[in-house]
Formats: C-alpha cells, sequence, structure tokens
C-alpha cells in the first residue's frame, strides 16, 4: 500500500509520452489519454499523468491546448487604435465568439473594406471604434482583415467630437448627444451587442 502511494505521487504531474509506463491494473484504474496491455497501463499520448489518489484513476491530460490565435478565415474583434488615410490598426481582442487575453494586431487596409470603392479611410473607421472584420492573410504575424461583407465593420462608434455612441440614421452616422454626423461602414448587427445570436 505504501509503495502504491509513493508510484502515484512519483507519477503525479510527471510529463509522459506515448507508450510510458504509468502502473498496473492491480494499483490503478485507467482512464482517458490511456490503454492497458497484459494489466500494465501505459499512456496514449503526450501529456501529464494525473492520478487520482481516492478513486485510483489514472489519466494522461493532454499537454498542448489549442492556442486561441487568429486564423485566415476567423471572424475577429478589436477595437481601432490608429487610423491612416489607408490603413487602420486594430487591436484584436475576441476571435469568434471567444475573448482573448492576448491581443494581436490587425490591419485593415483601405482597399479590404468595401466592395466598392473607398475615398478615405476616415470615411469608415474612427480611433476608438469597435469593429468586426475577416482575416484574409496572417503573413509575418500582421493580420489582415476584411470587412467587405455586409455582416462586418463596424459595431460600434463614437461621436469624435463628444464620444457619444452614434446612431445609423439613413446613410450616415448621428450622435444623439451634440447632433455631430459622421461616417463609417458599419456592420449589419451594429450596436446589438459582441456576442452573435
Ligand atoms: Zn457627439
Amino acid at each position: 500500500m505504501g509503495q502504491v502511494t509513493k508510484s502515484a505521487q512519483q507519477k503525479t504531474g510527471q510529463l509522459v509520452l506515448p507508450g510510458e509506463r504509468l502502473g498496473v491494473i492491480e494499483e490503478f484504474v485507467p482512464d482517458t489519454g490511456t490503454f492497458v496491455k497484459d494489466g500494465v497501463i501505459f499512456s496514449q499520448i503526450v501529456g501529464r499523468a494525473l492520478p487520482d489518489l481516492a478513486t485510483r484513476r489514472i489519466s494522461v491530460y493532454p499537454l498542448i491546448r489549442e492556442p486561441r490565435v487568429p486564423k485566415i478565415g476567423s471572424t475577429v474583434v478589436g477595437e481601432v487604435s490608429n487610423v491612416q488615410s489607408e490603413n487602420a490598426v486594430v487591436r484584436i481582442f475576441q476571435i469568434g465568439e471567444k475573448l482573448i487575453s492576448g491581443v494581436f494586431g490587425g490591419v485593415l487596409h483601405i482597399s479590404d473594406v468595401h466592395l466598392h470603392y473607398v475615398d478615405s479611410m476616415f470615411d469608415v473607421v474612427k480611433a476608438g471604434d469597435v469593429v468586426k472584420a475577416n482575416v484574409i492573410s496572417d503573413k509575418n504575424q500582421v493580420f489582415h482583415l476584411s470587412t467587405k461583407d455586409k455582416e462586418l465593420g463596424v459595431l460600434y462608434a463614437f461621436c469624435s467630437r463628444c464620444g457619444g455612441t452614434l446612431e445609423p440614421r439613413r446613410q450616415a452616422m448621428h450622435c444623439p448627444r451634440c447632433g455631430n454626423i459622421e461616417n463609417r461602414k458599419i456592420a449589419l448587427d451594429y450596436g446589438k451587442g459582441l456576442v452573435k445570436d
């Protein structure tokens, strides 16, 4: 009995490889990430061995979890941090419907904003806006974005004069607080929250 505990403790949290011996069925009940051959329990995967001393189950938990990084085709949400005449820089904070802790940098080029020609980036987004976009390229770890689809574009826009939330009205955006009128390329679900459905 003392030996069992010792062997279990030795394996706890230990990095194991596929085919590595974890123990015998007299000691443990094989659980996820393991297989048994001739009464011996082996790891099936690369991971950390976690024996449960109360239930006497032994499992191996995968070491590598899929990192949350934008991919080509991902729909992302971010805050516009800087706007130039032909580019806008976006700090991506959401991939799909999941918020991410790390912030990735995205770039929206003027040719990827609309299906039609856009004269100036300042008619599309402003710093501080929240935009939804698709990742179209990830060359050199820079995520190039597109807002061409009608579902994509600005989700929240703020008045550059008073900071109020702009409301879409006919072809332009209107500030109910100060009456300012601005332009944006808004998403279909403008102002309806960040999470879909
Ligand atoms: Zn205003």
